[in-house]
C-alpha cells in the first residue's frame, strides 16, 4: 500500500479527552475516530487490525469445527422477554422507540431460537456456532476508547451439547481455542477463574490481559497455583479471635463520628477488626423489598460481588433516605442490634464467626455500641465470605501468597448449562426418546478491545509497537527523496520486490512531507521493521533498516535488504 492512496490522518498531540495508552495511540495513528460517546468508526489502519484479529480468531474456532453465522444486530422484545432479559438488561440494553425492537447486547436469545426447531435429537449434537458481529450496550460510562465503548465488535460462540460431559468438552476446546487466539495475537495474558468455587454454579474463567488500564482487578498467587477475578477471589485469613469476656454490651457517645477512621482515632484504636462495619442492602424481589444487613471487620470492604451470586442480581446498596428508616440512624451508626425495621436478614463475614467484643453502631445517631458478640446478641446471624480479599494474604491452601493486579478482559468462557434452551423451551431427544433441554456454554471476545489490550501493553513514547500476525504491516519502507530520481526509483523497485515476496508493506512514498514527520509517523503506527532508503546512503550503495521496538539500526546492501528483512521477520 502507497501512503500516497492510504488514507492516514496522523495527529501530533493526544486527544484531550484521551488518559489511557491504547485510546491516545489508536486516535493519534488514525486507527479510529470518535463519533459520539462510546461510539467509534474504524479507519483504513484500524480495520486492517481488527480483521487481523478476526481471522485469527475465525481460524481457531474453525479448527474447533465452528460454525460461522452472522445474525441480525435487531431482534423483536418478545424474544428478550421470554427469557427475561428484556427486563434484566435494564438501561444497557439500547431499545428502538418505534418499533417494538432492540439491538442485541449479546445473542443468546436468537441462537437458540436457531437451535430450538433444528437441533431435535442427540445425534443433531454437538454443536459449536459463532459470528463476528456488532454489539450494541447502554455502557453507563464508556471509556478509554474502544476498550469500553457502546457498539464494538464480539465474536460470540455456543455450544450446543446433549450432556453436561458433553459440554465439558466444548468448553476444553474453547478454552485451547483462546489460549491459541490470544497467543497469536501476541498478548501477554493470565486465564482467571470467575467464579468462586464456594458458590457453586457452572464454570466461568475470563482472559485476562494485565495492563495499567484494566478496570478488573484479578488475584494471583506467586506460585501462580491461583488466579481469579477479585470479584469471586477468595483468600485464607484467621478469624477474628474470640475473647470470651463475656462483658454486656454497652452504649456510648460517639459525637459526629461518621466512619470507621474516625472511630478508631475517637477510640484511640489501631486494629479495626473489630469495629464492626455494617451496610444494608436491598434485594427487589416480585412479593416486595427484602433487607439485608452485612457486618464485616472495619479495615474490610464488602464485595458486592460476592452478594450478588448469594442473593441475585436485583441486589442494591440502600439509599440514604432507606437507612433512617431501615435502621434509624444514618450510615455512621448502623449496626446489627435494635434496627427500626424487624425481619431484617443479618449475614457477618466469616472472619467474624468467632467474634466478641464488637463495637458498631446503636441504630441512634451519634452512638455506637460495645462488647457485641454477635453469638450471643444477634440470633439468627449467618456467616458467608462477603469481603474483597487484600493482597499480600494468603491462598486458602496457605501455600502462597496473592498478588492484585489490574487487567483488561478480553474474552470470557462460560457454562451456561439449561437456562436459555429452559426459557425459550429448546429441547432435543435423547437416545432413549426421552426430552431434555439443550445443554449450551457461552463465549465471547472483544476485537477492539483485544487491539486495544496490544496496545497498552506494546508501546513506548513514540507510538505503538506491533508485533507478529496483527501489525497492520511487516514493513514500512520510507523513501526520502528529496529530489533524487535514483532514490526514487530504487525505492520503486524495492517496493515491488517486497509486494513480489507477499510481505505486507507500507510504502512512504510522499515527496512533499519533511523526512522528520515521516520518520515520526513511521514511530507512531508502530510497523516492526523500517527499510529506509536516503540520498547519502544510496552513494554507497546501501539502505538502512530500523527496528521499531529496540530502535536498533544497520545500514545493509540495497541488494541484500529483502533477505536481511525476511531474516528478521522470521525471528
Ligand atoms: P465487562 O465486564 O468488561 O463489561 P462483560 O462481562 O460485559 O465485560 P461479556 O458479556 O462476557 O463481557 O462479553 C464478551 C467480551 O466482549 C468481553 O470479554 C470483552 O472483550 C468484550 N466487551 C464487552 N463489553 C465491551 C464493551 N463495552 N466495549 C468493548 N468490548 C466489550
Ligand atoms: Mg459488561
Amino acid at each position: 500500500m502507497r501512503l500516497t492512496h492510504f488514507f492516514l490522518p496522523t495527529l501530533k498531540d493526544d486527544p484531550v479527552d484521551a488518559v489511557t495508552a491504547s485510546h491516545k495511540l489508536m486516535i493519534r495513528s488514525g486507527m479510529i475516530r470518535q463519533v459520539t460517546s462510546g461510539v467509534y468508526s474504524a479507519l483504513p489502519l484500524g480495520l486492517i487490525v481488527f480483521r487481523k484479529v478476526e481471522n485469527i480468531i475465525r481460524q481457531e474456532m474453525n479448527a474447533i469445527g465452528g460454525n460461522e453465522f452472522l445474525l441480525s444486530a435487531l431482534s423483536p422484545n418478545e424474544l428478550w422477554a421470554e427469557t427475561g432479559r428484556l427486563e434484566d438488561y435494564g438501561d444497557l440494553m439500547f431499545r428502538i422507540k418505534n418499533r417494538e425492537l432492540v439491538l442485541c447486547p449479546t445473542h443468546e436469545e436468537i441462537f437458540t431460537s436457531i437451535a430450538k426447531p433444528n437441533l431435535i435429537s442427540y445425534k443433531n449434537l454437538p454443536q459449536v456456532w459463532y459470528q463476528i458481529q456488532s454489539k450494541f450496550r447502554n455502557e453507563e460510562r464508556p471509556r478509554a476508547g474502544v476498550l469500553r465503548a457502546r457498539q464494538f465488535t464480539m465474536k460470540d460462540a455456543y455450544s450446543f451439547d446433549a450432556t453436561l460431559e458433553g459440554l465439558d468438552k466444548s468448553y476444553k476446546d474453547m478454552d485451547r481455542a483462546y489460549r491459541n487466539i490470544f497467543s497469536r495475537c501476541g498478548l501477554d495474558y493470565t486465564v482467571v477463574s470467575a467464579h468462586s468455587g464456594a458458590m457453586g454454579g457452572s464454570d466461568s474463567e475470563e482472559f485476562m490481559v494485565p495492563a495499567s488500564a484494566g478496570e478488573d482487578n484479578i488475584a494471583i498467587s506467586e506460585d501462580g497455583n491461583y488466579a481469579s477475578n477479585l470479584e469471586v477471589a477468595v483468600s485464607f485469613k484467621e478469624k477474628v479471635r474470640r475473647l470470651n469476656t463475656a462483658k454486656d454490651t454497652e452504649e456510648f457517645h460517639t459525637p459526629n463520628i461518621k466512619t470507621i477512621d474516625e472511630l478508631a482515632d475517637f477510640l484511640k484504636i489501631k486494629d479495626k477488626s473489630r469495629l464492626a462495619k455494617s451496610r444494608v442492602f436491598v434485594i427487589a424481589k416480585k412479593e416486595g423489598n427484602e433487607y439485608l444487613l452485612v457486618l464485616l471487620c472495619g479495615d474490610d470492604e464488602v464485595n458486592e460481588m460476592k452478594l450478588q451470586n448469594y442473593f441475585g442480581i436485583g441486589i442494591r446498596p440502600a439509599h440514604n433516605d432507606e437507612l433512617q428508616e431501615i435502621t434509624g440512624a444514618d450510615a455512621g451508626s448502623i449496626g446489627p442490634i435494635g434496627l427500626k425495621k424487624k425481619n431484617i436478614k443479618i449475614i457477618a463475614d466469616q472472619m467474624l464467626e468467632d467474634a466478641d467484643e464488637l463495637i458498631s453502631g446503636a441504630n441512634r445517631n451519634d452512638y455506637h455500641l460495645k462488647n457485641i458478640d454477635l453469638k450471643r446478641d444477634v440470633p439468627g446471624i449467618e456467616y458467608k465470605d462477603i469481603r474483597i480479599i487484600k493482597e499480600g494474604e494468603l491462598t486458602s491452601d496457605k501455600r502462597s501468597k496473592i498478588k492484585i493486579t489490574k487487567a483488561i478482559e478480553v474474552g470470557h468462557i462460560f457454562k451456561l448449562g439449561t437456562k436459555y434452551a429452559n426459557a425459550l423451551g429448546a429441547t432435543f431427544l435423547d437416545s432413549e426418546g426421552k426430552e431434555n433441554p439443550l445443554i449450551m456454554g457461552s463465549y465471547g471476545i472483544g476485537v477492539e478491545r483485544t487491539a486495544a489490550a496490544f496496545i497498552e501493553q506494546n508501546h513506548d513514547d513514540k507510538g505503538i509497537i506491533w508485533k507478529g500476525e496483527i501489525a497492520p504491516f511487516q514493513v514500512i519502507l520510507i523513501s526520502i527523496s528529496g529530489k533524487s530520481e535514483e532514490v526514487r526509483n530504487t525505492s520503486e523497485g524495492l517496493y515491488n520486490c517486497l509486494i513480489e515476496n507477499k510481505i505486507e508493506t507500507l510504502f512512504d512514498d510522499r515527496d512533499d512531507v519533511r523526512p522528520g514527520v515521516k520518520f515520526n509517523d513511521a514511530d507512531l503506527i508502530g510497523i516492526p521493521i523500517q527499510v529506509i532508503i536516503g540520498e547519502k546512503n544510496l552513494k554507497e550503495g546501501n539502505a538502512e533498516i530500523k527496528i521499531r521496538k529496540t530502535g536498533e539500526r544497520l545500514i545493509v546492501k540495497i541488494d541484500d535488504t529483502m533477505n536481511k528483512v525476511s531474516e528478521f521477520l522470521k525471528s
